[in-house]
This record gives structure tokens, C-alpha cells and sequence, in this order.
């Protein structure tokens, strides 16, 4: 008797836990990541997706609802950030989530033929490669691929407009970097600029705080 009683809480709890750990879909792809934030702030993640039973579902094809540009470092991981699991996001990583060709042809691509609808561009808090680009001050001397990063940051005119004005600070230079990479993708042709103008997918910035884990949306920056 114990051990059906044992066995009938166990079926329960599986049954409860399959529950909670399907995402909402009366939420807009933005409110889902928010909620999920919330719930990472708060301490009380579910931890979505992340089943044998996901992992196999999947397998017929991806549906991610949210593409994430963010940095490589490694306390800006988006999944955990937003609560989310397999086959939830579609994430490009890059140090300051610094964009070129082979970004922009995934995210394209996720546009496109993966039917995404939100495209989030998450700089954070004390990011490294924003704070190499501030000490450098235009000499950085290595001849490294970091040269690189260090360069396209340079090269944004949000920066340039910063250091012109003698304002450039590295929280400054990180919501610049920001501001550039949704310009960036708005403005990009010939997808994401045709979507974005037609109103099929949605641009906007965000910044990561790496003490409190805390996602804050840019709002202005939405359609
Ligand atoms: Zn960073």
C-alpha cells in the first residue's frame, strides 16, 4: 500500500512539474523573457525546457521564440538569465556581442527560416571588451585577434559621438555599444531591415547587470 501511495506521488509530481515547465504562450515573446528574468532575480527559476522529453520533441525541428545577441562572458549566459531551456533561444555570443557577417547571417537565418519575432541585443555591466576599448584609447598595441573587437568598437559612431564630446565612460560607452548594435540590425539590408520596417520582428536593446542579475529593457528602442 506504502509503495503505491509512493509511486502515485511520484506520477503526480511529474505531472505537476510538466506543468509549470511549459512557457505561457498568451505572453509576447518580450514578456516571456521578462518574466523569466524575474523569476532568475528572484531566485525562483523553474528551469523550463530542459527535460529528455524537450530534447526529444526538438528533434522534429526548432521554434525559438527570442534571438539574443549578447557577450561571451561567461556571467551573461541568456538561458539562465531568462529562465529558459532547449529550443527556447536562439543565442549568438561574442565579446561586447560585437556583430559582423557571420552574426548577422544566423540571425538572418533565424529571422527568416526559424520565424523569430524578437531580436534582443543584451550588452552588460562591466563588460570587458567595452572596458579594453577604454583603455586602449586608440593604441591598443597588440597585434591579436582583440585588436579586432577593439577596433569594430572604435569604429561605432555612438562611440565616436561619446568621445568627441569628452564624455566616454564605460557605462556610457556600453550603452553606446548597445545603441549600435540595434541600429546596426535595424538598418541592415537586405533582411532584417525589410522585417523590421514591415513590422515582422521586433529590435530591442538591453542591459545586463552582473551583481543583481537584473535585465533592463530599453523600451525606446521597441517598435
Ligand atoms: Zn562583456
Amino acid at each position: 500500500m506504502k509503495k503505491r501511495l509512493l509511486c502515485l506521488l511520484f506520477i503526480s509530481s511529474i505531472f505537476a512539474f510538466g506543468q509549470t515547465k511549459t512557457a505561457d504562450d498568451s505572453l509576447t515573446p518580450l514578456q516571456k523573457l521578462e518574466e523569466g528574468n524575474n523569476r532568475f532575480t528572484a531566485g525562483k527559476p523553474v528551469h523550463p525546457d530542459e527535460t529528455l522529453e524537450r530534447l526529444r520533441e526538438l528533434k522534429k525541428g526548432q521554434h525559438p521564440f527570442a534571438i539574443v545577441v549578447s557577450c561571451s562572458d561567461s556571467r551573461v549566459p541568456a538561458e539562465l538569465v531568462f529562465d529558459q531551456g532547449l529550443g527556447d533561444i536562439f543565442s549568438i555570443r561574442t565579446a561586447g556581442n560585437v556583430m559582423g557577417d557571420y552574426e548577422l547571417g544566423s540571425i538572418e537565418y533565424a529571422v527568416e527560416h526559424l520565424d523569430c519575432k524578437l531580436i534582443v541585443v543584451m550588452g552588460h555591466k562591466d563588460c570587458g571588451a567595452i572596458k579594453a576599448f577604454i583603455n586602449s584609447k586608440g593604441h591598443y598595441e597588440h597585434s591579436d585577434h582583440i585588436k579586432k573587437i577593439i577596433e569594430y568598437i572604435e569604429s561605432e559612431n555612438e562611440e565616436k559621438k561619446l568621445a568627441n564630446n569628452h564624455e566616454l565612460s564605460i557605462d556610457k560607452a556600453i550603452d553606446a555599444n548597445i545603441e549600435h548594435g540595434v541600429l546596426f540590425l535595424k538598418t541592415a539590408e537586405p533582411i532584417l531591415k525589410e522585417f523590421y520596417d514591415t513590422k515582422k520582428v521586433e529590435i530591442v536593446g538591453a542591459i545586463y547587470d552582473i551583481e543583481t542579475g537584473k535585465v533592463t529593457f530599453d523600451k525606446n528602442t521597441k517598435i
